[in-house]
């Protein structure tokens, strides 16, 4: 099948792009690395009437660091980011999900924006940007506003953005470690073939203070409902203890009253459960590896 007929603009600043969307609204849809809107659009799965392609606006293209936040412009492609020095230094976590997103070929055109926009429950890039406390920068006619990841989906493939708002940017606040801690990082995720979205994925950021103890966890999973899950609940009970095997078990025991599988001809809601167990317990037990390996490294 092949799209509907559209009509077409490439906007050359932010200024025309955010015109048009006005102009046009629910009528329009933004096309940037077009990975997913492009298929959705020859599926018939979204019949806009004029497509506003943002590729050129350059001003959007960048990485770079202000008042320790890390900005991703929304044209900035999953490969810029992927072998981004400043992205494997400053936000390691992302650095590592990345390399799972699609193949090659979609991570040179898709973006991180354009993933986070898109909202697949089992994507990468929402499930880092939810675990960090990112946020949105979104511009339209009127106004612009932040939003923050924690209040950007509310259901399946569902988010706040407006019709007329363009997300502009993604943005990761550094946190800094306790004195004398280190930190560490697990991404792991299952698939059926390499380069397809995944069933199951999870990710944990640990920070372990001079005392040994966990002096803050980020636990998250992705593919076990609707919008990617930060485990808020299982993170309170990891939080100010020592880091062992034996707790990692508990916690990944918990986790199981959080996930809302979805029905799923092809992948049964238990296995979905079970692997999130499994990966829970993985991740943990990875990332507090890691930061016992990165010992002082990654200091700021
Ligand atoms: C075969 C295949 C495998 C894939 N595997 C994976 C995978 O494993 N993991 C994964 O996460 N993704 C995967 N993807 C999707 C890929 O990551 C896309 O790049 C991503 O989902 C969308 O980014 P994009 O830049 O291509 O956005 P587009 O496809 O251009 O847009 C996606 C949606 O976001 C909107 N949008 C985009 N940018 C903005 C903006 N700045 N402001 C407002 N709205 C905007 C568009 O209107 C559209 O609705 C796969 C895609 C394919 C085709």
């Amino acid at each position: 099948m092949k799209a509907v007929e559209f009509e077409y603009f490439r906007a050359s600043t932010l200024d025309d792009a955010i015109n048009l969307l006005d102009s046009y609204q629910e009528d329009a849809k933004i096309l940037n690395g077009g990975q997913s809107l492009l298929p959705v659009l020859n599926m018939r799965l979204a019949r806009p009437k004029y497509v506003i392609d943002i590729n050129e606006i350059t001003a959007l293209g960048n990485i770079t660091i202000e008042n320790d936040v890390l900005k991703i412009g929304a044209v900035v492609r999953h490969n810029t980011a992927e072998t981004s020095e400043l992205i494997k230094e400053k936000v390691p976590l992302l650095a590592q999900a990345l390399p799972h997103v699609g193949h090659t070929q979609i991570r040179n055109r898709g973006t991180l924006v354009g993933s986070i926009v898109h909202a697949d429950p089992s994507a990468e890039v929402p499930l880092i940007a939810l675990l960090l406390d990112a946020y949105l920068e979104v511009t339209s006619k009127e106004s612009e506003r932040i939003i923050p990841i924690t209040e950007f989906y509310f259901g399946y493939m569902l988010t706040d953005l407006q019709p007329y708002e363009l997300v502009t940017s993604v943005n990761f606040p550094l946190r800094k470690l306790p004195s004398g801690g280190n930190r560490g990082t697990a991404f792991v995720e299952v698939a059926r073939r390499e380069g397809d979205f995944a069933i199951v994925e999870a990710a944990c950021q640990m920070d372990i203070n001079a005392e040994g103890k966990i002096a803050e966890v980020r636990l998250g999973i992705g593919g076990v409902g609707p919008a990617p899950l930060r485990l808020v609940e299982v993170e309170a009970f990891l939080n100010g203890k020592e880091p062992s095997s034996a707790l990692f078990k508990e916690a990944s025991q918990k986790i199981t009253e959080f996930l809302e599988p979805d029905e799923d001809p092809f992948v049964p809601q238990e296995y979905r459960v079970e692997v999130a167990k499994r990966f829970t317990y993985k991740v943990l037990e990875d990332a507090s590896v890691d930061a016992a390996l990165e010992k002082g490294a990654r200091q700021e």
